[in-house]
């Protein structure tokens, strides 16, 4: 099942600069994908493009699984994790986890359980009352994560999420994230550099080109993590 159909997308920026040239690209449900290749060959902006944060220049891309809002934009179901966790200093980590919530207006008494139950998905049960500042890179990267999970999101996009961080944390995560993505369900698309990083991770995995950029080469994995 489709949730993210792109055909034949270019984007080029006012600068001139064509980031990505005819890329096609179906990801289904249940999929945990890696968008792989060097610096610059339109990772981010394919990925920007798949959540609806930007426009494509020509080319069509759709949705089939989500509902549209009225300006043909995915309502809902896509939450993106940036290499930035980008907390709010001044929340807690209970009160960042609720953002996503309080801006469908949804209190946090009424979002209490989720937000609870969210956090121990990644492990922080027990600082939901803490500050940024009191955390670790990696604790805060959870933060940002248990933010994007809260709303319960049919496809989640992930930046380079954790390049910023020290190895061991980095492997950390990546285990976390396979755990949630076996325990969820949730179809993630994940932006990397790494070639190691993405067949740890993925059961696919897509290779961009950059100059213009576009899709190289487009692998299944057999892995020892199948879903199925
Ligand atoms: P990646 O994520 O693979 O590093 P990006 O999608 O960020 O690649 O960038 C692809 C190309 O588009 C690069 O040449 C980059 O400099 C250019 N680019 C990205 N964003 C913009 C922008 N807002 N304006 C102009 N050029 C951009
Ligand atoms: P709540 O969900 O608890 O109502 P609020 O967004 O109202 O959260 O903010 C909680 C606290 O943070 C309040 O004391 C508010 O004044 C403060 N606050 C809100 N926005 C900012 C900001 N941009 N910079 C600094 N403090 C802020």
């Amino acid at each position: 099942r489709p949730l993210v159909v792109m055909e034949n997308v270019s984007k080029q920026f006012s600068s001139g600069t064509l980031a990505l040239s005819d890329m096609s690209l179906t990801v289904n449900a249940g999929e945990f994908v890696s968008l792989l290749g060097p610096s610059g060959c339109g990772k981010s902006t394919a990925l920007r493009i798949i959540a609806g944060l930007g426009d494509a220049s020509s080319g069509a891309i759709d949705w089939p699984a989500s509902r549209i809002n009225a300006r043909g934009l995915p309502e809902g179901d896509i939450s993106f994790v940036f290499q930035e966790p980008t907390l709010m200093p001044w929340q807690t980590v209970f009160g960042n986890v609720h953002l996503p919530l309080k801006l469908r207006g949804i209190s946090k008494s009424a979002a209490r359980s989720d937000i609870l139950a969210t956090l121990a998905t990644v492990g922080l049960q027990d600082f939901a009352d803490a500050y940024p500042r009191e955390l670790s890179g990696g604790m805060k990267m959870r933060v940002s994560i248990a933010r994007a999970l809260v709303t319960k999101p049919k496809l989640l996009l992930m930046d380079e999420p954790f390049a910023a961080l020290d190895e061991i944390t980095r492997q950390k995560l990546n285990d976390d994230v396979l755990r949630l993505w076996h325990e969820t369900g949730i179809t993630v698309i994940f932006v990397t550099h790494s070639v190691y990083e993405s067949a740890y991770l993925s059961n696919r995995i897509v290779v961009m080109k950059a100059r213009p950029g576009r899709v190289h080469a487009d692998m299944p994995l057999v892995t020892s993590l199948s879903r199925d």
